[in-house]
């Protein structure tokens, strides 16, 4: 059955369990179920593995098994309103990669998100550490950025790579052409069967457009990349946003239909 794009479900969503955003799970779900959502999906940040002060960034460690079973519970409770999905943000730094596989492992998660948020060490997205940008080979960063988005997807860890051009979050563009990136990358995504999102979230950064630009949505869909929504909401005003925007982008860009997950199984919603 087709149903309407902007409704399909939000499936990047964070929780006062991250420490940087509010809204417990049932405030997101409550958000999500009055903008008439079919699906919602809650992925918070995991524990971050790296950085020294990680507090405010993510859950700590003993906070995961607390978050899925908050997260099942209102799944359950919330069945005959709206399906819950259990999901998680995964960053993929290579150095902590291992210890990512192990502590995600005893979990059952409909899908992970895999997120590039830091790059030797310096966390690129963060406003604390912005200042960094100003004497930058941005070209370079771009380049290394995307390199770290293939091995991502090469770990076969992921179902949808998140926010995938998020190095432009603060409004500083390169210079080079990075279509050759993109095809490279489309290509590993085909032969690993991961997703993207379109992520509304980057309309609020000096970016100020969607993660990715619309040139890679373009190329994914000509590649049959699929693709799935998420707002990546920090508080319960932020679900859904800008989703009648990014069904148009889609749209546009060629495809009709959007991905989600369950159970580690993508599934296809047609779009009316
Ligand atoms: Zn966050
Ligand atoms: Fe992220
Ligand atoms: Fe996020
Ligand atoms: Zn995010």
């Amino acid at each position: 059955m087709k149903e309407q794009g902007h409704l399909v479900g939000d499936f990047h969503i964070h929780t006062e369990m991250c420490g940087h955003a509010t809204g417990t799970v049932d405030e997101m779900v409550e958000a999500a179920i009055s903008m008439g959502f079919r699906r919602v999906g809650i992925s918070d940040h995991m524990p971050m593995l790296y950085g020294e002060n990680t507090e405010g960034y993510a859950m700590s460690p003993e906070m995961l098994p607390v978050y899925v079973d908050k997260v099942l519970e209102a799944k359950e409770r919330y069945a005959d309103r709206i399906e819950v999905l259990l999901g998680i943000e995964a960053d993929y730094y290579l150095p902590t990669q291992e210890q990512c596989v192990e502590i995600l492992s005893p979990y059952d998660f409909d899908y992970i998100i895999g997120s590039v948020h830091c790059l030797d060490g310096w966390l690129f997205d963060s406003p604390d550490e912005v200042s960094k940008y100003d004497d930058l080979d941005l070209d370079a960063f771009f380049l290394e950025y995307f390199d770290a988005v293939e091995e991502l997807v090469r770990t076969g860890l992921y179902d949808i790579v998140g926010h995938l051009d998020l190095a432009k979050k603060f409004g500083r563009f390169p210079s080079v052409d990075l279509t050759d990136r993109y095809r490279a990358l489309l290509g590993a995504m085909k032969e690993y069967g991961v997703a993207y999102e379109i992520n509304t979230a980057g309309l609020r950064w000096p970016a100020d457009e969607m993660y990715p630009s619309p040139a890679f949505v373009r190329l994914a869909a000509a590649a049959g990349v699929p693709v799935t929504l998420g707002s990546d909401a920090h508080k319960p005003e932020q679900v859904g946003l800008d989703f009648d925007r990014a069904v148009a982008l889609i749209r546009q860009s060629g495809y009709d239909r959007v991905a989600l997950f369950r159970e580690r199984r993508m599934v296809e919603v047609e779009l009316a």
